[in-house]
């Protein structure tokens, strides 16, 4: 049997074990605390950080191992890593650590991104915005996520502000991109080098976090899906790749940028549990552990819908037909992200109005989500899955 180390513990190693068992791979994983997400779904091992001891016990335990999240130590896995082979490659976990790293990576492989200049004095901020204007945005190249460590900035008492809250560390400002949508693309790269793709999603943030996702994103013109799947082609190949890839573009008129790529499963694929005939977990544990990979097909239409901070009446929504319901057991604390929700319907007019039951329970009134999914317009949408 093979036997896989997952570092870290949260939902998504939970979700990978949920997936790896009935493959019968024999998942661990190494976790900061004994009562993290995984730990009810596989044994783990309790670590403080990514001490090299540790993780040489997980890989003496393991055949290979693979990681859930991009907040560790890339040395220490880089020592380990002689012993046992470990997927995705560290440089694509070094590149996504590092905001402006990942720029000029991706700038070397031609992919458009919006401008940018980095930003280590206030010097350099003023040079920045004289070169790229305003609006922009300001980010941590390191340690930011679910829009925390990023302040939008469209005037100078947004930079004075920014300035104070992040000023002192490694920044990069980037131009305020005007997007008409947000887009991702989850991809499968096998030891083979075979690669496969899930469809375009549509994303929905609110406050830089990853609120809903729509699947397949309604409407999409077939250049711009050939366009994404070439830009993450390309990384998937540059890196040598194994494993799930998320990358999250801008879709701008009959253009797309890339904002960032995850090497790793991603929140806007979490759909593709009940949404495909084979999940982002599936297919990441089939890659890592060098089995074919399953097919990326949608089943048909399905939206998600993650439940952040204080969970909603559960009874009430999984009385919705087609709600599949994912709890991380995990406390609950302002915008910590929960669980999920995802709802599969035959077609997007159903899947619309099963959208409008779960946004009722979820959002007890917020009309804010509700505007931004664009429920109507998906009802008349043309394409049906
Ligand atoms: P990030 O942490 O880079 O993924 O940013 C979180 C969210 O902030 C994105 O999903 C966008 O909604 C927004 N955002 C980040 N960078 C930009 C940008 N350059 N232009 C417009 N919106 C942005």
């Amino acid at each position: 049997m093979l036997r896989l180390g997952i570092v870290g513990g949260g939902q998504l190693a939970r979700m990978l074990a949920l997936a790896a068992h009935p493959l019968g791979v024999r998942v661990q994983a190494l976790c900061a605390k004994a009562d993290e997400s995984a730990h009810r779904v596989m044994p783990v091992r309790v670590a403080i950080g990514e001490r090299l001891v540790d993780l040489r016990a997980l890989a003496d335990d393991s055949d290979v191992l693979t990681f859930e999240s991009e907040d560790l130590d890339a040395g220490a896995l880089r020592a380990v890593c002689g012993s046992k082979p470990i997927f995705p490659p560290l440089r694509a976990l070094e590149l996504s650590q590092d905001r402006l790293l990942e720029k000029h990576f991706l700038r070397g492989l031609g992919t458009p991104l919006a401008a940018f200049a980095p930003v280590e004095t206030r010097e350099d901020l003023e040079g920045g915005l004289a070169t790229l204007g305003l609006p922009a945005v300001l980010k941590t190249r390191r340690g930011g996520y679910d829009g925390k460590g990023q302040v939008v900035l469209r005037d100078d008492f947004d930079v004075s502000h920014a300035w104070t809250h992040l000023g002192g560390r490694p920044l990069v400002l980037e131009r305020l991109v005007r997007f008409e949508r947000e887009l991702s693309l989850v991809a499968t790269r096998g030891r083979t080098g075979e690669v496969r793709f899930y469809p375009l999603v549509e994303n929905v943030h609110v406050d830089g976090i990853l609120r809903a996702t729509l699947a397949p994103a309604a409407d999409v013109d077939p250049r711009i899906e050939r366009l994404a799947q070439d830009h993450a082609r390309r990384i998937l190949e540059s890196l040598d790749y194994v494993g799930v890839l998320a990358v999250e573009f801008f879709e701008h008129g009959d253009e797309l940028s890339v904002n960032e790529f995850a090497p790793r499963v991603h929140n806007s694929g979490h759909w593709t549990i009940e949404g495909a005939e084979t999940s982002q977990f599936e297919n990441h544990v089939r890659a890592v552990c060098g089995l074919p990979l399953g097919s990326t097909q949608p089943r048909g239409p399905s939206a998600m819908l993650n439940l952040l901070g204080a969970l909603p009446e559960l009874t009430a929504l999984l009385a919705i037909p087609g709600a599949h319901l994912h709890l991380y057991d995990k406390s609950e604390v302002p915008g910590r992200k929960l669980g999920h929700v995802t709802l599969c319907a035959p077609d997007r007019r159903m899947l619309a109005e099963r959208l409008a039951c779960a946004l009722n329970v979820i959002e007890r009134g917020d009309s804010d989500l509700r505007r931004r999914l664009r429920l109507t317009e998906w009802t008349h949408s043309n394409s049906s899955a």
